[in-house]
This record gives structure tokens, sequence and C-alpha cells, in this order.
């Protein structure tokens, strides 16, 4: 140890100079290095932006001048790589093999909102520093109503640098806002679920050589930091990274906490695999059969529709994310522990900025992918919580035990009380939960792509009557009620309200 730090000390007064000639024109530099073992590339990971071009035998990375720093200290021997300009030809605005200008893209947007208003709204969810704006479309029949659908989000480019999803994800908002009362599928799309499309989400970074262009795109924000190393991380806490919230991190820490996505996806590019939870620890996901049963999904059906070696990356185009290198506070991950969300992260592309000509490509080769998983969000376990006696919509607990670990239950969602609890196909015990009710538990069956609808009541706790009479059988307590759930005097003609110590409620009517 001492005698590494001796020999480093020379050399890096020397760097010093050299530090600041490479960061003089642009605030994060790329490089790559030999590293010795996962210990020692988890390590480093906490201290420079491991990339996702990373393999077994090297290691591909970013840094800003602070973390090189650091990272110098390490004394690994490194290879900065040059970033190449980008010459490419943007073609046509109307083929999608075209990246548009930073307002070119805000005035799609929209559009988009303005052409279709009964089933598209805008949302401006921030502005920047810079002026520019964080955006989303929200597409759905009764646009803006909360309905008992799964809310869905996609969102690309948080790496300002990875911009297939952003080309990809409008041209999806494109498509389903079209095909809506012409295609079938698409029509029932829009009709059931609540669909966030955010394809932009550092538009600091893609824009960082000017409004005009993205061929200056960085991976970091304005600020030069990587925004998928900036979230609460579930093992770390807060501040993973030693920076503040940047603006965008908090425009989307307060965006998952107005709506309550159950299932997303995270668009970046490099290489071309789906990588599911976790990113910060070795632990598998609680539905770990589950993701990789969609990341498959995802990952064969872009295989079948794109030419030979397309998304075979690792796994055949799957992977554990903490399996591949270790992220702390990324986006995937706070969204999965924080939110009761499913979130796996997309690598779309090995160019991180395709050429504009393989874009139509790629969108051949990932849209029914992405409509797949779309209609993920309504399978699975779902259905409404309601109080049993005003049927009013409750926020409830949804927990499996004996296999719920690390945040993987859920809970249904008010204002209309809907849950949605993703799970691979088998039996499961399910307990709804909530402080002022008696729990339920009920035994379901669950089947892959399919849904399955469990409206469950949960009966107070605070109607303990001043007549109670136990029932032998069951432990059933009596409650005398009124239709408002009033606690009165049994007469003729009352509902009796049966709470049973499961949970199970009835209501009869003393006839006699
Ligand atoms: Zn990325």
């Amino acid at each position: 140890m001492k005698k590494t730090l001796l020999l480093l000390l020379i050399p890096f007064i020397g760097f010093s100079q050299n530090i600041d000639d490479l960061f003089s024109k642009k605030g994060e530099i790329y490089f790559s290095f030999a590293y010795e073992n996962k210990n020692q590339l988890n390590e480093l990971s906490k201290i420079i932006s491991i990339d996702h071009k990373t393999n077994s035998e090297i290691a591909y990375a970013y840094a800003n001048k602070y973390e090189f720093r650091k990272f110098l200290q390490q004394g690994i021997s490194y290879q900065l790589i040059e970033k190449k300009p980008l010459n490419y030809i943007n073609n046509s605005k109307n083929n999608w093999d075209y990246y548009p200008t930073y307002t070119e893209y805000t005035n799609m947007m929209q559009a988009f909102a303005d052409s279709f208003p009964a089933i598209c709204k805008l949302h401006h969810l921030g502005t920047l520093n810079s002026g520019r704006e964080i955006l989303i479309l929200q597409i759905s029949d009764n646009v803006g109503q909360k309905e008992n659908e799964p809310s869905f989000l996609y969102t690309s480019s948080m790496h300002g640098n990875e911009l297939a999803g952003y080309i990809l994800s409008l041209r999806l908002v494109d498509y389903i806002l079209n095909g809506y009362g012409n295609n079938p599928r698409l029509t029932d799309v829009v009709n059931e679920i609540d669909i966030w499309i955010n394809p932009l989400a550092n538009p600091d970074g893609a824009y960082s050589g000017g409004n005009q262009d993205v061929w200056s795109a960085t991976r970091y924000n304005a600020n030069w930091v990587d925004l998928n190393r900036n979230y609460p991380d579930p093992e770390d806490g807060p501040h993973p990274d030693g920076n503040s919230y940047q603006t965008e991190t908090n425009i989307f820490l307060g965006l998952s906490d107005t709506v309550n996505f159950t299932i997303s996806a995270n668009m970046h590019g490099g290489v071309e695999v789906c990588n599911y939870p976790w990113d910060t620890w070795s632990t598998l996901a609680a539905d770990d059969n589950w993701w990789e049963y969609i990341s498959h999904e995802y990952a064969d059906s872009c295989q079948a529709n794109s030419g030979n070696g397309y998304f075979n990356y690792l796994n055949d185009g799957t992977t554990n994310g903490y399996d591949w290198y270790e992220v702390n506070g990324g986006r995937q991950d706070y969204m999965n522990y924080f939110r009761y969300c499913r979130e796996f992260t997309l690598e779309l592309s090995d160019d991180k900025t395709p050429d504009p000509n393989d874009l139509p490509t790629l969108w051949d080769a990932n849209y029914p992918s992405l409509l797949n998983y779309i209609e993920q969000s309504l399978f699975g376990l779902r259905g409404l919580v309601t109080d049993s006696i005003t049927g009013n919509p409750l926020k409830a607990k949804v927990e499996i035990s004996n296999h719920d670990i690390d945040s993987s239950h859920v809970y249904s969602n008010l204002p209309i009380g809907n849950y949605n609890r993703y799970l691979y196909q088998g039996n499961y015990d399910v307990t709804f939960s909530k402080s002022g009710y008696y729990p339920k538990t009920i035994n379901t069956t669950i089947l892959n792509n399919t849904s399955t609808i469990k409206d469950v009541q949960l009966a107070p706790i605070n109607l303990t009557p001043t007549y109670i009479t136990e029932e032998i059988s069951r432990n059933a307590k009596n409650l005398f009620i009124d239709i408002l759930g009033r606690e009165i005097k049994p007469t003729k003609n009352t509902p009796l309200l049966y709470i049973y110590d499961d949970g199970v409620v009835e209501k009869r009517i003393i006839i006699e």
C-alpha cells in the first residue's frame, strides 16, 4: 500500500498539468483498462463511471476531472479513447433515419399532443439551467384521468450519447398514436394502459455541442455528472456518487413519486442486452425467474426481427446487472427498491449514437419487443383493494410470504385502489394488509402472459361492535351495521356482518 503511494506521488504531480489539458475542452473523458477481478472492478465502480461496453477482461469507463484524479491514484494503466467526430449524413425526418435538432424535438413532442388531444398529453416536467426541458408524453384513453390501469414508463438516453432509444421512443409514440382506432392491438394498449414516454432524459448531454445536432453528445449532464449514478441506492443510501441530486434527477424523483409506475424500462446503448435487477448487489431479485422470462422475451423477439448477431450479447441478450458489473446510484435499482416498480435496462445498440441509416433497422428489430413489454404491464396478478363496508379504495400492502425480499412487495394505489404484482407462473399465497383492517390472504395461480384479476375487500377493525357474539365455527365476529357501516342495535332486516379471522367478510340479513 505504502509502496504504491510513494511511486504514485511523483507521476501524479506531473499529471496535474496534463489533467487540466485533458479536460480543457470537455468535462468528461472515455478510457479503457484491463482489470484483475470483479472485486477490483466493483471498487473502481465507486470512483468512475464503468461503461456498458465493459467485458470480462477490459473495462471501459467515463470520468470527470475529479473522478479521474481519484482513478489515477489507483496506479492502473489505462488508454484514453479519443472520441471520433461523428460525420453521419442525417437523412429525412419522414423516414426516421434522422436525429432531430433540439427545437425539432420539442416541436415534435408538442405536435403529438396537439394532433391527438383525446389520447395524448404533453407534460413539461422541468427546465434545466440551459433552458432545455425534460418532456414526457402521457398516452391513454381518457388521458390524464386516473383509471384502473397500470402506469407504464419508457425513458431514454439519461446517458446523453446513447441515442438509439431517443429515436425509437419518438417513433413508438408516433406508431401508437397513429395506430389507435386502426390497429386493434395498439387500440387495446391505449385503452387499457396509462403509457408514459420520455424520449430524452438528458437533453444537455445529447445536445452538448449545441441544439443543432447530437454529434457532440456526452454521457454526463452539463455539470459533468453521470445521471445513472445519481439516484438513492438501496445499499449505499442517498448520494452514492457524492454529488447533490441533479435537476434531472430531482425531476424524475418527483415524477416517480407522483405517478405510481408499476413497470418501466430505461433505454441505453453501447451493447445489445437486457440488464435486469439488481445492479448494486449480488442477491437475486425475488422475481428473478420473471426477469429472466421478460428479458428473454425481449431479446428473442429482437433476434427474430433482425439480421444475424443483433441483441445476443452475454446470456443470449440478457444479463443480471451485478453479474456484469456493479452500479451504485442507478435508476433501475431506485425504481425497483424505492418505488415498487419493475424496471430493467435496455441496451439497444453497439454504437451509442448509431448511424442514422441504421435507425430504421433498429426500429424493425425492437418495436415488437417494445410492445410486448408494454403489454406485460397488464399481466400477472392485478385487481382492486377496497374497504369491505364503504367500498372505498384502499392503499394496501400486497405481499407474498416466503417469496418477497428486498422491497419486492407492492402497494395498491389511490385514488383507484388498483395494484399490479408481476409474477412468473406458479402458485402464490398473497397477503393484503393495511393498518386498521384485518389482513386477508388469498391463494392464486399465475400463468405467464395472462392477467389474473383478484379484487380484494378488507374489513375494518375499528367497527368492533358493542354487540358481539362469537360464532363457534371460524371464529367469526358478528357486527350489526346499517348500510353505511355504522353500528346499530340488531333488529329485523338488519344486515349482519360476519368478519372472520382470515379477513373474509360476509353480509347476511336477519329475516325472522
Ligand atoms: Zn447508459
